[in-house]
């Protein structure tokens, strides 16, 4: 016996119709380079877009062609997001953080054909476009300026196409949409490539009721850069479901999100912890009565927040509580598209303490659906005890299987075909995962483990402490041994004596405390703003 369902390819182009038949009123807000606000309706995304897919076409985009963006968060970069594939097209979203040697070379491995970029980013573009030429490179005029004759214009493009005679390409649900790079913090950076299909599943598994919960009545703001890991699929989600967009442009200092927070105050906001840590430093800052920002800024109580890409701290967690603001955790990679598990109230945990909630929520959360998680230890196959840690594997529908040009990366894949993540971690009896660390992040003293993540959270606890990272330093008689680079908060003292009791307060024992505090200015930060442990290991090289 067959079923007697129609094969219909699961497919982006549904979501654009959809979005421009039932939503046209809704809004798409952006902040401009000089920090206005400019707003479409979904109608005109809708009309935008297509015009910018039959624009490709005309100018001889052929089907799998790469079209790469470097762009801020803005409402052309989602109709990029759309239209690419629309066109038959791969947007491939270029990361504007990385050096300019890197992403030339990336967009050599991946082949870009176009590109698009904002105006503001072209003292960038030029630093590498020796290094891969595009035929043709489409400028976004976001500031308003005047486009070189030597570049097509976006907006000249736009509004010479015809979106009413644009057809589809055709398309099967297995072809790809759009390519994100991993961050290279091993080797080379490797392209991994979604598809229809993946990013369709991914977008109706990461929006159900206990992940982000998304509404119609949301208004949405995305810290976190289309460039990373596609701004973690909300664009698609929110379009899916014509949710409210504020994209706050290339305007990321804690202050200007304040201020943006005033102007467009959001239900959903996305970012990495240490967006979020700033964040609150700022508020709390402004609070003191002798601030120049005293009275400026009022959080948006109820609103949620979806973080993760790093570790999200405790502290951060009931800081952001007491301001009636609630931070969902997930954790994910670029590989996976990237939401793989997020924390949520389980329903086993009504009535549990608030203390039980924070810890839980401190936790990367329990597996969405189509996502299998296991964790393999040295011994194989670990039992979900939370106690015991191995590395996490995962598989699944939208996780990648191999690399863009390299179908065998050594030591990603199993030979069953999972995607070893090397993240380390245990999960519990409820199925929420607790990462320890990253296999190169570990610290072993003496042949016990010591995660660097635990250490992180409680010193980010301390009253004075504003930011945590901890990195292993060898050590002749124990191996490696755990050194805390610490930075303060404004006006605050302490002292490492002062800091080894407070770990030990929260059940850390002697030989798990920090080896050596250093006291920095700041924590570097990764092209993706978490915290740079490379970085610091070469500042702190013993
Ligand atoms: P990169 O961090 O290398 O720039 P990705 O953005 O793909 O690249 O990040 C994936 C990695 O981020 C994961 O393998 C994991 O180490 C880390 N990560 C993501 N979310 C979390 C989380 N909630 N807790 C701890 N680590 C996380």
């Amino acid at each position: 016996m067959q079923s007697t369902m129609m094969a219909t390819p699961l497919s982006l182009n549904h979501l654009l119709e959809r979005a421009g038949q039932l939503f046209h009123r809704n809004q798409i807000v952006s902040r401009l380079p000089d920090k206005s606000l400019v707003r479409h309706s979904y109608g005109a995304f809708h009309r935008r877009t297509r015009a910018l897919a039959s624009a490709l076409q005309q100018l001889g985009l052929k089907k799998g062609d790469r079209v790469a963006t470097l762009c801020w968060n803005h409402h052309a970069h989602l109709e990029c997001y759309f239209g690419v594939p629309a066109a038959g097209g791969v947007l491939h979203t270029l990361n504007l953080r990385l050096s300019p040697d890197e992403i030339g070379w990336i967009a050599g491995d991946a082949q870009d054909r176009f590109l698009v970029v904002d105006d503001v980013l072209l003292p960038l573009y030029r630093q590498f476009a020796g290094l891969h030429r595009f035929e043709k490179v489409i400028v976004f005029p976001f500031s308003g300026a005047d486009v070189a004759p030597e570049f097509e214009n976006y907006e000249k493009l736009l509004a010479g196409a015809d979106p009413e005679r644009f057809t589809y390409a055709e398309h099967g649900e297995d072809d790809p949409v759009a390519m994100c790079y991993t961050s290279g913090t091993t080797g080379r950076p490797k392209g991994v490539a979604y598809s229809h299909r993946s990013t369709i599943l991914h977008t109706l598994v990461a929006s159900l009721g206990d992940f982000w919960g998304l509404r119609g009545t949301d208004v949405v703001l995305p810290v976190t850069p289309m460039f990373h890991a596609n701004s973690w699929g909300m664009p698609y989600g929110a379009v899916m479901m014509g949710v409210k967009l504020v994209f706050p442009g290339p305007h990321l200092h804690p202050d200007d999100i304040l201020d943006l927070m005033q102007l467009e105050p959001p239900t959903l906001s996305l970012g990495v912890p240490t967006i979020w840590l700033s964040l609150i430093q700022a508020y709390d800052a402004a609070q003191k009565p002798d601030s120049p920002n005293h009275g400026r800024w009022k959080l948006p109580r109820g609103m949620r927040s979806l973080v993760g890409g790093a570790a999200v701290p405790e502290a951060l967690i009931r800081a952001f509580d007491q301001h009636g603001i609630w931070i969902e955790q997930g954790w994910g990679m670029t590989e996976t598209s990237p939401v793989c598990t997020i924390s949520y109230p389980r329903a086993e945990l009504q009535g549990a303490s608030d203390d039980e909630k924070y810890r839980r929520a401190a936790m990367a959360g329990v597996p969405v659906p189509l996502v299998d998680l296991r964790v393999v230890g040295d011994a194989g196959l670990q039992p979900w005890d939370g106690k015991s840690v191995g590395e996490i594997q995962v598989r699944g529908p939208f996780i990648t299987g191999s690399y863009h040009q390299v179908p065998r990366e050594p030591g990603k894949f199993t030979d069953d075909g999972w995607l070893r993540t090397g993240d380390v971690a245990s999960v519990d009896e409820l199925g929420f995962v607790r990462i320890t660390d990253r296999t190169k992040d570990l610290i072993k003293s003496g042949g016990e483990w010591i995660s660097s993540v635990d250490l992180e959270n409680a010193l980010m606890a301390h009253p004075a402490v504003a930011e945590a990272a901890v990195i292993a330093i060898p050590h002749e008689k124990w191996g490696e041994r755990p050194l805390a680079c610490v930075v303060l908060k404004k006006g605050a003292d302490t002292h490492p004596g002062d800091l080894n009791a407070h770990l030990q307060q929260r059940s850390f024992a002697k030989w798990q405390l920090p080896e050596r505090y250093e006291f920095i200015e700041a924590v570097p930060r990764t092209s993706t703003g978490k915290f740079w442990k490379l970085k610091l290991r070469q500042m702190f090289p013993e």
